[in-house]
C-alpha cells in the first residue's frame, strides 16, 4: 500500500480526530523511520508522543514480544502472570510508591489515580474529594483526565465535566497554598508540562507543593506519562526535586512501544482500594508487561536516563547555537530528551514542513513552538542532523512570502 490509497482509506472510514502528517511509516528501528518509498526519517519524537524510548523496534523488546506471543498472550487479572508479576516488582523497587495497578495508557493511569485519591480522601472525611491540577496542563482525553487537564480547549463540547477539579497558575505557589483547602484529596502535577511546550516545574515549587500537601492531608500525584521512566535524564523526573509522591502515574515509555499504563500508590494510599474497587480487561496482560519488564530492565541497565541527561546538555548547547544564529528563536528549554523551541514568527509548521522533506520528523504547538522528544538513545550526531536541518527550515522560512500555514505542519494538541 502506498500513502495515496492510506489517506483515501483513512478519509473513508476513520473518525477524523486526528491532523496526520502525510507520510505513511512502513518500518522503524532505532532512532529512524521509512516510507512506503522507502525512505528514512530521523524520529525527533520517538514514534509521535514520547512512546518509543528505547528508539522503534528495539531488539530485546522485540524478542521479549515473540517468545511471549509464542506462550501466552492474555489471561484474565482473575489469575497470576509471571510478566505481570515481574514488571510489579521491577516498578515497585525503583519508585517511591510501591503498591502497582497495571492498564493500558496514560489517560487510564490518571483515571485510577483520581478514583484511588477520591477513595482515599473521602474516608477521611466526607467532603474531602477536590483535586487541583495546574493551568496548561495535559492528562488525557477520558472525562477524569480531561476534566483534571488545564487547557478549556480540550473540554469544549463535553461538558458538564466531572465535578470537583479546581485549575491554579503552574509554578506558583501562593496560588496553590490558596487553592489547598480541608476540601482538597489530591493535587496532581506534571513534573514537565509536556503537551504546552515542555515547562517545567521547579524544584521548590514542588517541595513547596509537597509541604502544603502534607499540611492539609491532600495527596500528591505527579503525572509521569511523558516525563517517567528516564526522559528527564532521572528515572522518574519527581527525583529532580528530591521529594517523594503519593501517587506515580506512567505509559508511554513504559511498554517499548505497546500499550501499557501504571499507577503506583504508597502502601498507605493504595489500601484505600478494596478488591473490586477498580479493574482493566487488558490491563497488564502478559503480552505487553513482558514487554514492558524488558524495557524497564533496558532504561535501567543501560543507564539511559543518565544518557538522556547528557544528550540534553548537548542538545541545549546546540539551541543555543540556533538561537545565535537567528534571533526569530526567542528560547528554547531542555529537560534530558525533552525539548521545546519558541519562535517569534508563526513558522513553525513550515519549519516542520521542510524537515519533513528533509527526512527529520519533529512535532510543533501551535505555529510558534517546535517540540522534540527523541529516544533516550539519541546520539550527538543525530542531534548535529536536527540542528542542521532546523537552521536550514527556519532560513527558509524566513525568506518564504508570509501565507498560510499547511495544515500537514501543524500537530492537533
Ligand atoms: N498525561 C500526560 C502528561 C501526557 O503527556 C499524556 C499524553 O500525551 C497523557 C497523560 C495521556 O496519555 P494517553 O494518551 O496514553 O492516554
Amino acid at each position: 500500500m502506498q500513502l495515496h490509497e492510506a489517506q483515501c482509506l483513512d478519509s473513508a472510514y476513520a473518525c477524523q480526530v486526528y491532523t496526520r502528517t502525510p507520510l505513511l511509516i512502513t518500518r522503524g528501528a532505532g532512532m529512524y523511520v521509512w516510507d512506503d518509498q522507502d525512505r528514512q526519517y530521523l524520529d525527533f519524537c520517538s514514534g509521535g508522543r514520547a512512546v518509543n524510548a528505547l528508539g522503534h523496534c528495539h531488539p530485546v523488546v522485540v524478542a521479549a514480544i515473540q517468545e511471549q506471543a509464542a506462550t501466552l498472550l492474555h489471561t484474565s487479572n482473575d489469575f497470576y502472570t509471571v510478566p505481570q508479576a515481574r514488571l510489579m516488582e521491577l516498578l515497585a523497587s525503583h519508585c517511591a510508591c510501591r503498591r502497582v495497578f497495571l492498564c493500558n495508557s496514560g489517560a487510564e493511569a490518571n483515571e485510577a489515580a483520581l478514583k484511588l485519591a477520591r477513595k482515599y480522601g473521602t474516608r477521611k472525611a466526607a467532603e474531602r474529594w477536590e483535586v487541583i491540577t495546574a493551568q496548561q496542563s495535559f492528562h488525557g482525553r477520558t472525562f477524569g483526565a480531561m476534566t483534571a487537564t488545564g487547557q478549556p480547549k480540550y473540554q469544549q463540547g463535553f461538558g458538564p465535566l466531572v465535578p470537583g477539579f479546581r485549575y491554579v497558575p503552574f509554578n506558583d505557589l501562593p496560588a496553590m497554598a490558596e487553592a489547598i483547602t480541608t476540601h482538597t484529596c489530591a493535587v496532581m502535577l506534571e513534573p514537565v508540562q509536556g503537551e504546552s511546550g515542555g515547562y517545567p516545574a521547579t524544584p521548590e515549587y514542588l517541595q513547596g507543593v509537597r509541604r502544603l500537601c502534607d499540611d492539609a492531608g491532600a495527596l500528591l500525584i505527579m503525572d509521569e506519562v511523558q516525563t517517567g521512566l528516564g526522559r528527564t535524564g532521572r528515572l522518574f523526573a519527581y527525583e529532580h526535586a528530591d521529594i517523594k509522591p503519593d501517587i506515580v502515574t506512567i505509559a508511554k515509555a513504559l511498554g517499548g512501544g505497546v500499550p501499557i499504563g501504571a499507577m503506583l500508590a504508597t502502601e498507605e494510599v493504595a489500601q484505600a482500594f478494596a478488591p473490586g474497587d477498580h479493574a482493566s480487561t487488558f490491563g497488564g496482560s502478559a503480552l505487553v508487561a513482558a514487554a514492558a519488564y524488558v524495557a524497564v530492565s533496558t532504561i535501567i541497565d543501560e543507564c539511559l536516563p543518565a544518557h538522556a541527561a547528557e544528550i540534553g546538555h548537548y542538545l541545549a548547547a546546540r539551541c543555543a547555537d540556533l538561537q545565535t544564529a537567528h534571533p526569530v528563536v526567542t528560547g528554547y528549554r531542555v529537560v534530558g530528551c525533552m525539548a521545546a523551541i519558541d519562535l517569534a514568527a508563526p513558522i513553525a509548521p513550515d519549519v516542520k514542513s521542510y524537515a519533513l522533506e528533509h527526512g527529520v520528523i519533529i512535532q510543533t504547538v501551535g505555529t510558534q513552538m517546535i517540540r522534540l522528544l527523541p529516544a533516550l538513545i539519541c546520539e550527538r550526531v543525530q542531534v548535529d542532523r536536527l540542528i542542521e536541518v532546523l537552521d536550514a527550515g527556519i532560513h527558509a522560512a524566513r525568506q518564504r512570502p508570509a501565507a498560510q500555514p499547511s495544515s500537514a505542519g501543524i500537530d492537533p494538541q
